[in-house]
C-alpha cells in the first residue's frame, strides 16, 4: 500500500510542484504575489498556466474550472476542457494565463440580493493565488474570488480576504508600538472541527424530508437516544471506520490536513478535525471537506448529513472555529508569554478580543444564523444564542487584579504599580475546559462554538476579524498618541476590562439562570435568524464594516436580504415537504391502520362485544389523531399560501418565525404521537430507531 507521505498533496499544485515546474524567475514572481499580493504580470501568468496544465494533464485532467463560493453557501464550478482545435482536425490542449487569472461565469443565477439586476448578468471570477489549485475528478480546480462587473463581492472569499487584510494592518500598528519592527505580516488561522451524521443510503432514499431538506421533519424518539453517553469517543463501527479511512485518504490527496476523527455524542454522529491553517485556506479546505465527506459516503452506501439538526431529541451538529492570530515570525499573539513585556502584549490582544466580542455580539451571532442552526443554538446541547466569553478562572483572576489595581495572586496590600513591567506574569495552559461557552479561550486560541455544521466558516471569520481589527484600530489610535506608553497601556487594559467584563462568563452556558443573568448584564439574546440578521444593517455595524473596507454599504444590505431569503426559503421548502408527507404518506398510513383495526372490530364483534375493547379504543384514538393531523396540515397549507403573498423580506422572515414554524411544530407533534401508535408494518418510511442505529 502506498505511504501517506507519498500521496499526501499529490493532487495539489503546491509549492513543491511550483518549484519543480516553473523557472526561477517565474517562481519568484509568483511567490511575491502569493506572499505580498503584488500584481501578476501576464507573462508570468502564462508560464504558470502552462505549467499547471502540463502537470494536470499528466495526472489525467481534461478540464479546468474556476472554483468559487457564491452566497448559496456551497461552492460553484463550471468546467471547460483544455481542448482547442488543430488545423489537421485533431486537438491540442491549451490553457492561457488569461484563462487562469480571470473567468466570466454568468452571474445572473447566483444570489446577489439586488446588487446585480439580471440584465447585467456578467460577473467575473479572479484567481486567488494564495490558495493552491488542485485536481479532483479529472478537473483542475482553480480557487477564485467572485465579483460583479462593478466590483462588488458576490461571494464569501472576497470579504474574508479583506477582513484578513484589515486585521493585518491594525495588528501591525499595535506590534510596532511594542517596538517590533521585524514582523512583516499578521495572519489569522483557523482549525474548524466538523461534525456530521451518517445514515444508511437505502433508508435515506425512503425519506422525502431527508432528501428535500437534509433533516427529518417527523420522527418520534426511539427507546434509546444519547442518554447512555456510550457513543462519544466510543469504538468506531467497521463500516464507519472504512468510510473514515477512505475519507482521510481522499482529503490527504487534496493536501487537506485531516487529523482527528471520533464518534460524537449522538448515535450515528461523528467528527473530523483538520490541523489548523491560514483562515483563507482553512475556509477553502472546509468547503472541500464537506463536499468530499458527502461523496465518499455514497461509495459506502451511506449518506453524510451536514444539517445542523437532522434529528430532534438528540444533539445536532456544529462546527467549532478555533481561531488565533499569529505573525510571519511564528509568534502566536494569543499565547501568554514568558516575560512581563510579552504578557503585556498578550493582554492587550486579549483585551481587544474581549471588547470586540462585546461590541459586536450581534455581528458574531448573525454570522452563524441560518434556519438550520436556529434549531441548535439555545437548545441545551449547543451554546445559547447569547454570546459570552469563557476565560477560565486563572485568566479571569488576572483581569480582576488589573481592574482592582491589586497584585495578582499575592496577598500584599500594596497597590499594583502602573506600567508594563509590573503586569502580572502567569502560566500558559491555564484554562480549564468549558464546553458550554459560545466563545472559549483555550490556552492560545479562541474557540467560537456557535457555527452550524453546514455553515461556511467564512461568515463567522469575516465578522470576527473585522470586529477585532476595529478594536485594534481604536487601541492603536489611542496608544500612538500617548506620551507614556506604559501607563497608557495599563490604563487602556484596565478600562477595557471594566467596560467589557459583562461579556465574560465562566459558568454553565446551558443553564436557564445564565440567560436571566445575561439579560441583567444587558447582553443581546437574538434567538432566531429573523431576530439576528437585520442587525447587520445597524448604523454601528455598517460604519465599522465599511470603514475597514470589508463590505460596501450596498454589499451589507444585499447580504442581509440574501441570508433572510435563504432562511425563509429553507423553512418554506420544509413546510411544503411536511404537507406532502402528511397528506400522501403519514395520514394515509395511519388511516389504513385504523381502518384495518376497525374491520377487526367488526369481525370480532360478531363473536363477542367485550372482545374488542382494545381495538375500539385504538381506533378512537387514531381517528382523533388523524383529525388533528388533518387540521394541522390545513393550517400549515394556509400559512404557506399566506407566505406567498408577502413580498417584503423582513416581514416574510417574521411570518416564518411567528406563524410557519409554530404551525410545523403542531403538525409534527400530532404525527409523532400517531407514529408511536401505528403498527410498524404500516409506517411509510424508516423511523428514528432504524436511522440512528442502522449503520
Ligand atoms: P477539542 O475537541 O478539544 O476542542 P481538537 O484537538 O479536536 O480539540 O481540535 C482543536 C482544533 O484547534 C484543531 O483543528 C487544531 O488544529 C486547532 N488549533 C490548534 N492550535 C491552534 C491555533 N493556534 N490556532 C487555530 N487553531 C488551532
Ligand atoms: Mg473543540
Amino acid at each position: 500500500m502506498e505511504k501517506v507521505t507519498e500521496y499526501f498533496g499529490s493532487m495539489v499544485f503546491d509549492d513543491r510542484i511550483m518549484k519543480a515546474t516553473l523557472s526561477e524567475k517565474v517562481y519568484k514572481s509568483l511567490k511575491r504575489t502569493i506572499d505580498r499580493g503584488t500584481p501578476l504580470d501576464i507573462s508570468v501568468a502564462n508560464a504558470v498556466a502552462a505549467a499547471m496544465k502540463d502537470w494536470a494533464i499528466e495526472l489525467g485532467a481534461t478540464h479546468y474550472t474556476h472554483w468559487f463560493q457564491p452566497m448559496t453557501g456551497v461552492t460553484a464550478e463550471k468546467h471547460d476542457s483544455f481542448i482547442s482545435p488543430a488545423p489537421d482536425g485533431r486537438v491540442i490542449m491549451e490553457f492561457s494565463g488569461k484563462e487562469l487569472v480571470k473567468g466570466e461565469p454568468d452571474a445572473s443565477s447566483f444570489p446577489s440580493g439586488g446588487l446585480r439586476a439580471t440584465f447585467e448578468a456578467r460577473g467575473y471570477t479572479a484567481w486567488d493565488p494564495t490558495s493552491y489549485a488542485f485536481i479532483k475528478d479529472g478537473t483542475l480546480y482553480i480557487p477564485t474570488a467572485f465579483c460583479s462587473y462593478t466590483g462588488e463581492a458576490l461571494d464569501k472569499k472576497v470579504p474574508l480576504l479583506r477582513s484578513m487584510e484589515a486585521i493585518n494592518k491594525q495588528a501591525l500598528r499595535v506590534l510596532r508600538l511594542f517596538g517590533n519592527t521585524k514582523v512583516k505580516s499578521v495572519k489569522t488561522s483557523v482549525g474548524p472541527e466538523q461534525e456530521y451524521f451518517l445514515v444508511d443510503r437505502e433508508m435515506w432514499k425512503k425519506r422525502k424530508d431527508l432528501i428535500m431538506t437534509g433533516r427529518t421533519l417527523f420522527g418520534a424518539m426511539p427507546p434509546k437516544g444519547q442518554e447512555m453517553d456510550d457513543h462519544y469517543f466510543g469504538s468506531i463501527k467497521p463500516r464507519v471506520a472504512e468510510y473514515m479511512t477512505d475519507l482521510d485518504r481522499e482529503l490527504w490527496k487534496l493536501g487537506i490536513l485531516a487529523k482527528t476523527k471520533h464518534n460524537e455524542v449522538a448515535p450515528a454522529q461523528h467528527e473530523l478535525a483538520p490541523i489548523y491553517d491560514t483562515t483563507n485556506i482553512a475556509a477553502d479546505h472546509n468547503q472541500l471537506t464537506m463536499e468530499v465527506m458527502q461523496k465518499v459516503a455514497l461509495r459506502h452506501g451511506l449518506v453524510c448529513l451536514l444539517h445542523e439538526k437532522p434529528f430532534a431529541g438528540v444533539n445536532g451538529s456544529g462546527k467549532h472555529n478555533n481561531w488565533s492570530i499569529s505573525t510571519d515570525q511564528g509568534e502566536n499573539l494569543l499565547s501568554p508569554g514568558e516575560t512581563p513585556a510579552e504578557n503585556a502584549q498578550f493582554l492587550l490582544f486579549l483585551a481587544a478580543v474581549i471588547k470586540a466580542v462585546d461590541d459586536y455580539q450581534d455581528l458574531l451571532r448573525l454570522s452563524v444564523a441560518t434556519a438550520g442552526n436556529d434549531h441548535r443554538l439555545g437548545a441545551n446541547e449547543a451554546p445559547p444564542a447569547v454570546i459570552s466569553i469563557f476565560l477560565g478562572d486563572e485568566l479571569t483572576a488576572v483581569l480582576d487584579a488589573i481592574e482592582a489595581d491589586k497584585p495578582y495572586g499575592g496577598t500584599a496590600k500594596e497597590k499594583m504599580k502602573l506600567g508594563v513591567d509590573v503586569l502580572p506574569q502567569f502560566s500558559k495552559d491555564s484554562t480549564d475546559r468549558n464546553r458550554t461557552s459560545p466563545f472559549a479561550f483555550t490556552g492560545n486560541k479562541f474557540e467560537f462554538r456557535m457555527l452550524g455544521s453546514s455553515n461556511s466558516i467564512s461568515c463567522a471569520n469575516i465578522h470576527l476579524n473585522a470586529a477585532v481589527a476595529e478594536v485594534l484600530r481604536q487601541f492603536a489610535d489611542e496608544l500612538e498618541n500617548a506620551s507614556d506608553l506604559n501607563s497608557a497601556l495599563h490604563e487602556l487594559i484596565k478600562r477595557t476590562i471594566k467596560e467589557h467584563k459583562r461579556i465574560i462568563f465562566n459558568g454553565n452556558g446551558y443553564d436557564d439562570a445564565w440567560i436571566a443573568e445575561a439579560e441583567k448584564r444587558g447582553l443581546m439574546n437574538l434567538k432566531t435568524t429573523a431576530d439576528a440578521m437585520p442587525h447587520i444593517c445597524d448604523k454601528k455595524n455598517v460604519e465599522m464594516l465599511t470603514s475597514h473596507g470589508i463590505f460596501t454599504e450596498a454589499e451589507i444590505f444585499s447580504r442581509r436580504d440574501i441570508m433572510l431569503e435563504n432562511y425563509v426559503k429553507t423553512v418554506n421548502i420544509e413546510a411544503v415537504t411536511m404537507v406532502d408527507m402528511a397528506r400522501k404518506e403519514i395520514i394515509p398510513a395511519v388511516a389504513k391502520f385504523a381502518a384495518d383495526t376497525a374491520s377487526a372490530v367488526a369481525v370480532k364483534k360478531s363473536v363477542s362485544e367485550a372482545a374488542c375493547k382494545y381495538e375500539t379504543k385504538l381506533v378512537t384514538e387514531l381517528s382523533e389523531l388523524i383529525d388533528k393531523m388533518d387540521a394541522a396540515t390545513t393550517k400549515l397549507e394556509a400559512a404557506i399560501a399566506k407566505f406567498k403573498t408577502i413580498t417584503e423580506i423582513i416581514k416574510a422572515s417574521e411570518f416564518v418565525r411567528d406563524t410557519m414554524l409554530p404551525a410545523m411544530e403542531k403538525l409534527r407533534a400530532a404525527a409523532d404521537k400517531a407514529e408511536t401508535m401505528t403498527a410498524e408494518d404500516y409506517y411509510p418510511f424508516p423511523t428514528y430507531d432504524k436511522l440512528l442505529f442502522g449503520v
